[in-house]
């Protein structure tokens, strides 16, 4: 199975990404986990991205293509992956359909999770994420029982540096502007589902599970 998680910043592709990599027993790969990872272990492609990262800017489609290339060739992504936050513009896709047309394993699917603005708005500045597990809660939707620490494991939680308001705006500009062009993209190659991605988590992850079963 292989398929993409696109949709705006804050639009679910995180929690519905890791849900479903159980269910199917495929891995989600997410871009902007591999910079993290890149920035917290202080690597030279870490420094190159930190600054895009820190702005709410695309990190430079070389370092992003790279990462996926490499991550792809790995034996667990044999069988099939979920991307998510990649590809997020024209250039990375096209770069995604010839790395994969090369290897005869065309994408199958995408899946946009559709959110409307105000409610990204209020999911991004109210995100938490436990250090330890990856769960993920929001102060104004989904608190954990007890403040700051994860339900799951009792991580403590913490907020992403770029869930600020500032850095999140410009993160919606560069969505609307860079990446959102692809949902015409897909639709051109009839690959694109639409799914609602407000609503209870389980419904959607169904909704989206249904559309995985038949492509
Ligand atoms: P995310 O966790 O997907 O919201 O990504 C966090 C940040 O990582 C983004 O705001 C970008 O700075 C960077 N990033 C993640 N994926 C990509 C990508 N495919 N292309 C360029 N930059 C990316």
């Amino acid at each position: 199975m292989r398929t993409v998680l696109l949709g705006a910043p804050g639009s679910g592709k995180g929690t519905q990404g890791v849900v479903l990599s159980q269910k199917y027993t495929i891995p989600q790969i997410s871009t902007g986990d591999l910079l993290r990872a890149a920035v917290s272990a202080g690597s030279d492609l870490g420094k190159k991205a930190k600054s895009a990262m820190d702005a709410g800017a695309l990190v430079s489609d070389d370092i992003v293509i790279g990462l996926i290339r490499e991550r792809l060739s790995a034996s667990d992504a044999q069988n099939g992956y979920i991307l998510d936050g990649f590809p997020r513009n024209i250039p990375q896709a096209e770069a995604l359909d010839d790395m994969l047309s090369k290897l005869g394993q065309p994408l199958q699917g995408v899946i946009l999770l559709d959110v409307a603005f105000e409610e990204l708005l209020q999911r991004l500045t109210g995100r938490r994420t436990c250090k330890d597990c990856g769960a993920i809660y929001n102060i104004h939707l989904s608190p954990s029982k007890v403040e700051g620490h994860c339900d799951a494991c009792n991580g403590e939680l913490f907020q992403r540096a770029d869930d600020n308001e500032e850095t999140i705006s410009n993160r919606l500009k560069v969505y609307e502007d860079q990446t959102a062009p692809l949902v015409g993209y897909y639709q051109n190659q009839n690959k694109l589902y639409k799914v609602s991605g407000s609503g209870n988590v389980d419904d959607i992850t169904n909704e989206v599970a249904a559309i995985f079963d038949r492509i």
